[in-house]
């Protein structure tokens, strides 16, 4: 039987933004020592807006990285692709077709375009073709893409996504409880470390490919914390899983939400601290 305490108390937080899928989860989250965020989407906002467009190579314009970058990302479900297609169609681009289309875990996209291999690339993945990033490392919070046409250099676009004005309390009162907070994001290392500096968590893994997710999670479990991983994407899944408490975030996939232990409705970040804050209340009233 459900112990009234409990079931009182999860009718409560459903009414605070928390579904709660797993009861003992959530009996549990008063033992939570570190809260492990996914960047994008979770502490951020997750809608990417083009802020920059470079051109690399003769015969590529701004508008042509755009349409062609467009091209590729009306096949993708990131939220770097909508940024990207929502820009072609401000700028009354006509988007060309692409064919084969393909995700690159944690990396970028590609697929064929008039006969050519089209790749939008993250700046990790361009370093591992040993081409060097342009522009350098002086991006800031920004995300930077690259548009590889049959391996050479033609553009890149900048996006700006924005922290959400919650995350910052959410973090605070966090650690104002002694629960460390970290970010663990497939961004790349300058823009983890801005979001990081920005929030002021304890600390961040970048540049981390989908299924090593997973291992973060357990590395941080080896050094003796209880970890609540909060997500949104299908990437995230085995990380949730992996934490004692996977939480998900609800406008995110339905995949992240089938793995998680507790879902955040309204995608609040500060309704992790409730949820730390109800389970502590809980437990108080049952013992
Ligand atoms: P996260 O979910 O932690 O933000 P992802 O694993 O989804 O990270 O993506 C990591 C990186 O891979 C992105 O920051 C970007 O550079 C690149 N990437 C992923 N998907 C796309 C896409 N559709 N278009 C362009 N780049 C992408
Ligand atoms: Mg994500």
């Amino acid at each position: 039987a459900i112990p009234l305490v409990v079931a009182v108390s999860t009718s409560k937080s459903a009414q605070n933004g928390l579904l709660i899928r797993n009861r003992t989860a959530f009996e549990n989250a008063r033992r939570i020592t570190t809260v492990v965020f996914d960047k994008t989407g979770t502490l951020t906002k997750g809608n990417f807006e083009v802020s920059e467009v470079s051109t690399f190579a003769d015969g590529y314009d701004e508008d042509r990285v755009v349409s062609m970058a467009a091209g590729l990302e009306g096949h993708s479900e990131h939220p770097i692709g909508k940024g990207i297609v929502h820009e072609a169609e401000r700028r009354k681009l006509k988007i060309p077709e692409v064919e084969d289309f393909e995700a690159i875990k944690g990396k970028g996209v590609r697929g064929s375009l008039e006969g050519k291999n089209v790749m939008l690339l993250s700046p990790g993945a361009l370093s591992e073709m040993d081409i060097e990033v342009p522009g350098g490392t002086d991006k800031g919070a920004e995300t930077r893409v690259f548009l590889l046409v049959d391996k050479v250099l033609t553009g890149s676009i900048a996006l700006a996504d924005t922290i959400r004005p919650e995350s910052y309390k959410a973090v605070q009162q966090l650690q104002s409880r002694g629960i460390k907070c970290w970010i663990l994001t497939g961004d790349n290392e300058q823009t983890a470390a801005a979001v990081a500096d920005e929030l002021g968590v304890d600390g961040y893994f970048a540049q981390v490919l989908p299924d090593q997710k997973q291992e973060k999670i357990r590395e941080l479990q080896e050094e003796g914390e209880y970890v609540a991983m909060t997500g949104d994407g299908v990437n995230d899944s085995p990380a949730l899983a992996q934490a004692q408490i996977g939480i998900a975030v609800g406008s995110g996939t339905d995949v992240a939400a089938a793995t998680a232990d507790i879902i955040l409705v309204n995608s609040n970040p500060l309704d992790v601290s409730a949820l730390i804050l109800f389970g502590r209340a809980t437990h108080r009233k049952m013992v």
